[in-house]
């Protein structure tokens, strides 16, 4: 039997600190695989510190080691994307550059791949290091997402996870521009296997993901995997309507009964605030899907390479 390949994925973004402290801890766990071609592909997504040097010089020292500059930073979906891209042959595992995720687990990623799952993804038992408002934000999120988007996501999933290659083909043929690759990988299907594991603590650095990017992130994900939003601003402008009418028709008995003295100021701002207060989200719900629609109808790639180095060791397989 041929080695299978497999190349681990990182994309990194000011990680030049972290890298020389997870490389030697991959490249053991890489040379204990059996029958496995090992490979690993770090993706620069714009780094403004040492990180691209930091590669170079990791991939100088190990043949395994390809390299991939992108023009600017992309944020990690993207820098993502364009490693998954640049495999051409065999699975691929993704791991974060600041070893949360730890390259000990790969053994049991492969095997449960060997077994003939597709998609094995790693699920947080325990995540250190991260505050008390970050892991409940993260919960909530996990829970509205799960019950909205029609394509499973699991809960406390990150994108540790490897990918078989009927897999990582399937997910190159999505190329939308707003990318929740956790819906992405979901979306794809076939066989899953969650692996639980314990997250860690970062090694070193600090998280880029503050509280505000995962708001921006969690949109992201929900106008990305449901539409249910529209759904519900359509029920929320029925009830209104609905009370508006009965309302009206007391208004109008009322004025029939009693004649019409010009009062209610207070009644008539309070439903007028209230209707405006509607309309604006309704109008700014539209304008969240509005947007992703503008953005997609660009066509513009989902990112730009700057430098592309292969493993020394890469055969006749190209880019
Ligand atoms: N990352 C990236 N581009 C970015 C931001 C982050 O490639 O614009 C990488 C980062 O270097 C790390 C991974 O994505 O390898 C996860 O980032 P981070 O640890 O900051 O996120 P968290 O673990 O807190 O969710
Ligand atoms: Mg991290």
């Amino acid at each position: 039997m041929t080695a299978q390949r497999l190349t681990v994925v990182i994309a990194a973004h000011n990680e030049a600190l972290a890298l020389p402290l997870l490389h030697p801890r991959l490249r053991a766990v890489l040379d204990g695989l059996d029958d496995i071609e090992g490979r690993v592909l770090y993706i620069d997504d714009g780094s403004g510190d040492a990180t691209w040097s930091v590669m170079q010089a990791l991939a100088a020292a190990d043949p395994d080691v390809g390299v991939l500059r992108l023009s600017r930073n992309f944020g990690k979906e993207a820098a993502l994307t364009a490693g998954l891209d640049f495999v051409d042959d065999g699975a691929v595992i993704i791991l974060d550059a600041d070893g949360q995720d730890p390259p000990e687990l790969i053994p049991e990623f492969v095997a449960l791949w060997q077994q003939g799952y597709d998609n094995v993804y790693g699920t947080r038992l325990a995540r250190d290091g991260e505050s008390w408002l970050k892991r409940s934000a993260a919960a909530a999120f996990y829970r509205v997402i799960g019950r909205l988007s029609k394509t499973p996501i699991p809960a406390d999933t990150g994108d540790f996870r490897l990918l078989s290659p009927r897999a990582l083909q399937a997910l190159g043929q999505l190329r939308e521009r707003h990318r929740f690759m956790k819906g992405l990988f979901g979306w794809v299907g076939f066989r899953r296997k969650a692996l639980p594991y314990h997250r860690h603590a970062r090694m070193v650095g600090d998280s880029k993901f503050g509280l505000w990017k995962l708001w921006n992130f969690a949109l992201e994900g929900i106008t990305g995997f449901s539409t249910a939003p529209l759904r519900v601003t359509t029920y929320l402008g029925l009830f209104t309507a609905s009370v508006a009418f009965v309302f009206a028709v007391w208004v109008v008995a009322k004025a029939a009964m009693y004649g019409d003295r010009v009062a209610g100021w207070p009644t008539m701002m309070a439903a007028i605030l209230f209707l405006g207060g509607v309309q604006l989200i309704a109008l700014g719900l539209i304008g969240e899907y509005l947007g992703r629609l503008y953005e997609e109808s660009k066509q513009r790639p989902l990112y730009l390479v700057d430098t592309w180095q292969p493993p020394i060791v890469a055969d006749s397989a190209v880019h």
